[in-house]
């Protein structure tokens, strides 16, 4: 008799941070983790519902009131995102690769990113104590005035799967820092880092309740955490439509919002830029993370003079990239982070060369491996109004329009509704200065792609978002000022 074939190992599970303990879901249904390298399920979490966001929220309620952390001074709240920030970076690599099995990033590329949450929880560690008030000299005798910068209670984060924990320090520096407590929503496509985290949140000594990690699809547990009364604000990074669909829930409880949105950001070439770094900086911006980044620069706009020149350059760098494991260091294209955004990326290849575009690169698929995996695409002859030019793929498809004149750069450039980066490369001073002035986005590299730094702001023109993130502004995005005047008697 054959023996029987052995059973799958059972894939490991991970669980949801709610007021100091990991506890599976109240619906006790689990999300598979899709490994995006292989299409195959490698871990669950659990499928939150909305109680499990009311028990998250209620433990951070419960926490914010807590002499535990709210008689903590500035200074103590500051040391234990210090303690945090240590812990992350002795724990890049475990952090990096549970990333890059959700997302499928290259390992690389993970903990590049996961190396940098470190230096965002110290920025805001630093700053948790210099938040001050001021005394007024209001036109009145005999009365003392003065302001009182306070926390708003407790704050929901809704993060995307592009970059998880690096996105989510930018909001729990800053939210931390000014005394709230949070309950984190991770993306279902990229949860497992976030959990890990938490591990490293309960060791650094945050008192139970404060940090509170739910896990599964945005519209039952993100939207359970959106609609809860008592969520003070809401700090969002993801699409475009679900920003509005957050954003109208949460105004209508009149709640405080950040949103960090999409884009369509160009890249601005002119002729006398200096053509390496210019097709470096282009690489760069639109095939980091395989397009799958906010601030990807997926519009090329090439002045005709020096049009041929850096396209042949272009392309010649471009191309001949082969597939590869995400895991493995040698890897140059790694797949799509999941079967939706690897459908949308062929959807929009496909919508391009039905406008009329000219596929100069790429388009194809991995026949021979398993895995959401897409070449570096791009097109030429796309014009302003072509769907492929004014809407965000979110993957690896550049599209190249050319110009003549500086002022025809500029109405492209601003001919999109999003406002969230643009790239401008030229030796011309004046000229950098002019266009950086007039292009509406939110950040301007010149000569240069993708500085970020933690006291830098960030942040969406347009349908881009509202607020900015990073720098000592985002923490009063994270705090209420009141009033208060005494009367000194005679
Ligand atoms: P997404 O909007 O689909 O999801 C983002 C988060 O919202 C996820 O955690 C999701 O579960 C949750 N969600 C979904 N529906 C919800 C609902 N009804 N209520 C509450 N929460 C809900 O975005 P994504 O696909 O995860 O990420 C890609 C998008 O994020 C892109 O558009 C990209 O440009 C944007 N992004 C922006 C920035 C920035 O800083 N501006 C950074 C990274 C990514």
């Amino acid at each position: 008799m054959s023996k029987p074939a052995p059973s799958a190992p059972p894939l490991k599970r991970f669980l949801q941070f709610i007021d100091g303990a990991f506890v599976e879901s109240d619906s006790g249904g689990w999300h598979p983790c899709i490994y995006p390298g292989t299409a195959q399920a490698w871990a669950e979490i659990p499928r939150g519902n909305a109680r499990d966001a009311v028990a998250a929220v209620a433990a951070a309620k419960r926490a914010f009131a807590d002499p535990a952390w709210s008689k903590l001074t500035a200074t103590q709240r500051g040391r234990l995102l210090y303690a945090l920030a240590d812990l992350t970076a002795a724990n890049v690599a475990t952090l990096a690769e549970l990333e890059t099995r959700d997302n499928g990033k290259r390992y690389a590329e993970s903990a590049g990113a996961i190396g940098l949450v470190p230096s965002w929880l110290r920025y805001f560690a630093g700053l948790a104590d210099k938040v001050g008030g001021s005394v007024i000299p209001v036109d009145k005798p005999n009365v003392l005035n003065f302001t009182r910068s306070e926390p708003l209670g407790v704050v929901a984060a809704i993060i995307p799967w592009n970059s998880p924990l690096w996105l989510l320090a930018w909001k729990l520096g800053p939210a931390l820092a000014a005394g709230n407590t949070i309950v984190i929503k991770p993306s279902e496509y990229a949860s497992t880092s976030t959990l890990e985290f938490a591990r490293l949140v309960e060791q650094a000594g945050f008192p139970k309740g404060v940090v509170n990690v739910v896990t599964g699809v945005g519209p039952e547990v993100g939207q359970a955490l959106v609609d809860d009364p008592d969520v003070a604000m809401v700090s969002f990074t993801g699409s475009e439509a679900v920003g509005r669909r957050v954003a109208e829930a949460a105004g209508a409880k009149l709640k405080r919002v950040v949103l960090e949105l999409g884009g369509k950001s160009p890249q601005i070439v002119f002729d006398d830029a200096p053509l390496e770094e210019a097709v470096s900086g282009v690489m760069l911006g639109i095939f980091t993370s395989n397009g799958q980044s906010c601030v990807a620069g997926s519009r090329l706009l090439l002045q005709s003079s020096v049009y041929d020149r850096f396209m042949a350059a272009f392309l010649e760098k471009a191309g001949g990239k082969s597939f590869g494991d995400p895991m493995d260091q040698a890897t140059e294209v790694a797949p799509l982070a999941n079967e939706p955004q690897f459908r949308k990326a062929l959807d929009y290849i496909r919508i391009a060369e039905g406008e009329g575009a000219h596929r100069v690169l790429g388009g194809g698929v991995a026949s021979d491996r398993p895995g959401y995996f897409v070449q570096p695409t791009v097109f030429t002859d796309v014009t302003a109004s072509m769907r492929i030019a004014q809407e965000e793929v979110f993957g690896p498809v550049l599209a190249v329009i050319r110009f003549e004149t500086e002022s025809e750069a500029i109405e492209l450039a601003n001919s999109t509704s999003y406002g969230l980066a643009a790239g401008v490369w030229t030796q011309d001073l004046r000229r950098a200065l002019r266009v950086s002035e007039q292009v509406k986005a939110g950040t301007v590299w010149v000569n240069t792609y993708r500085g970020f730094d933690p006291g830098s702001p960030a942040g969406g023109y347009k349908s881009s978002g509202i607020g900015r993130e990073n720098g000592h502004d985002a923490l009063n995005d994270y705090l209420q000022t009141k009033s208060v005047w005494i009367s000194t008697g005679q």
